[in-house]
């Protein structure tokens, strides 16, 4: 049986993991996964990357040795159709600065695993795409680390030529979880510029405005949750701008629908995603408005028993508290749930037993503003109900959502090495990634 996994992220890769050590290293299964990059980090830190508070390198986990380690194999390439009929998937050629390292080619399965998460959704909205930078891929939040760290630089020559009333705008459209964790998380950056050498550029040099079309921060959040991190952002310097809706992006400058002009040294656009429009076209499967692929409550797609999807790309319908039919949320705890029911599933084909269901667990909701607070609900437990948390609490809660991702990929003993190599990497390292 060969089982293929496109998609290293939040689920596919502790999928991979799981059925590498579980059918791979007994020889019952050949487990493949294919990325379209040759090292895994984690998105949810990927605002971390972009203001520069983590080094990506340090947290990278390269694909070829986890493979060698975990007894399943990797290839690096990039997926682009399926032969359903046939079992094989289309692979895109593999250029380094426009040379062919490998030609379109194809690889077949036994059973296929689609992971390959989720893009910024832009709404077609005219220059958003040419003059936006997203937070999609750590590639681009790297983009953004760069050309945060080049502005400050011009920043810091302007200032010394006496252009005293100079500020770097930096503007973020969207309220979810990426545009308040990415907003907090330039106000901390800002601190050591000065620290580490800019000596013209002062914490206050440095202005976020945060652009939401709804009436509130977080839809997805309770309201309570909501304004207290309106109240925390505001506090710290953030402007934000709630009910205003952007129809028009230029070089350095937003435009809203009554003709508000934001002009910005720097723009990130993060209101919302969907899955890559190519799913749309994929030799016959479902797929929903937002791209998912349609899949059953087993995950497998529709109207096929050979190719599941989970995470972001997966489009699965869930009866909510609230008694009604809502889609499981693209969040890195529906990658991991789904990825664990879908190793069941794998399991019980190859054993000749019978296929489970999924039911997703919401275990709540966490909100990080950098290391000055976090705000969310925790869920389940001994109680039904949700238990608010906040501070420093909420904060453990949130460091240990990524803790549970590396417990599920490296072990409990590894893991905890790695804790410590953080902690120790804080003393000996620089609070900001300058290069
Ligand atoms: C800045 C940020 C903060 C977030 N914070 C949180 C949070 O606090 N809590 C939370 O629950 N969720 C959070 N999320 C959402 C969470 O990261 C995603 O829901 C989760 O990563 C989805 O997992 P996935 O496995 O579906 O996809 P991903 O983790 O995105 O992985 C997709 C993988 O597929 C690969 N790939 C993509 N296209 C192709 C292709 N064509 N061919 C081959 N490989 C391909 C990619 O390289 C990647 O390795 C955050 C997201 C962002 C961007």
């Amino acid at each position: 049986m060969k089982i293929v996994i496109v998609g290293g992220g939040a689920g596919g890769l502790e999928l991979a993991t799981s059925l590498g050590r579980s059918l791979g290293r007994k020889g019952k299964a050949e487990v493949l996964l294919l990325d379209r990059a040759h090292t895994h980090v984690w998105k949810p830190l990927l605002h971390e990357v972009a203001s520069g508070s983590l080094d990506a390198e340090t947290e990278a986990v390269s694909f070829r040795a986890h493979a060698h380690y975990n007894s399943f194999n990797f290839k690096v390439g990039s997926i682009c159709g399926l032969d359903r009929k046939r079992k094989v998937i289309h692979l895109s050629p593999l250029l380094d600065d426009g040379e062919e390292i490998l030609p379109q080619r194809e690889e077949a399965y036994d059973y296929l695993v689609l992971a390959i998460g989720s893009v910024s959704n832009d709404f077609g909205i005219e220059g958003v795409a040419d003059n936006c930078i997203f937070l999609d891929s750590i590639s681009q939040a790297k983009t953004f680390q760069h050309h945060l760290l080049n502005r400050f630089i011009k920043l810091n020559r302007d200032l010394g030529r006496a252009e005293l009333n100079r500020k770097l705008h930096v503007v973020i459209v969207g309220g979810g979880a990426t545009g308040v964790e990415l907003s907090a998380e330039l106000f901390k950056a800002r601190q050591w510029f000065s620290t580490y050498g800019l000596r013209n550029v002062l914490p206050e040099h440095l202005q976020v405005s945060l652009i939401e079309a709804g009436p509130i921060l977080l839809p997805a959040l309770s309201e309570r949750i909501s304004s207290a991190v309106l109240t925390e952002l505001e506090r710290l310097g953030v402007s934000v701008h709630l009910s205003t809706m952007i129809t028009r992006a230029e070089k350095n400058a937003l435009i809203t629908k009554d003709g508000t002009r934001f002009d910005a040294d720097l723009m990130v656009w993060a209101a919302g995603v969907k899955a890559p429009s190519f799913l749309c076209q994929f030799d016959g499967l479902e797929t929903n408005n937002a791209n998912q692929i349609l899949v059953n409550p087993t995950l497998l797609a529709k109207n096929s028993s050979s190719v599941f999807a989970i995470g972001d790309c997966a489009g699965c319908e869930m009866i909510a508290a609230d008694g009604k039919v809502h889609w499981v949320p693209p969040r890195a705890q529906s990658a991991h749930q789904m990825a664990s029911t879908v190793a069941k599933n794998i399991q019980n084909l190859q054993a000749g037993k019978p296929l489970v269901t999924f039911t997703y667990n919401d275990y709540g909701s966490l909100i990080s503003l950098s290391d000055f607070t976090a705000f969310g609900r925790l869920m389940g437990g001994l109680s039904t109900g949700s238990l608010k948390v906040e501070g420093r609490i909420a904060r453990i809660a949130y460091v240990s959502l990524y803790r549970m991702h590396q417990i599920a990929i490296h072990g409990w003993f590894k893991t905890l090495l790695l804790t410590l190599s953080d902690k120790i990497n804080r003393f000996i390292r620089p609070r900001l990634k300058l290069h």
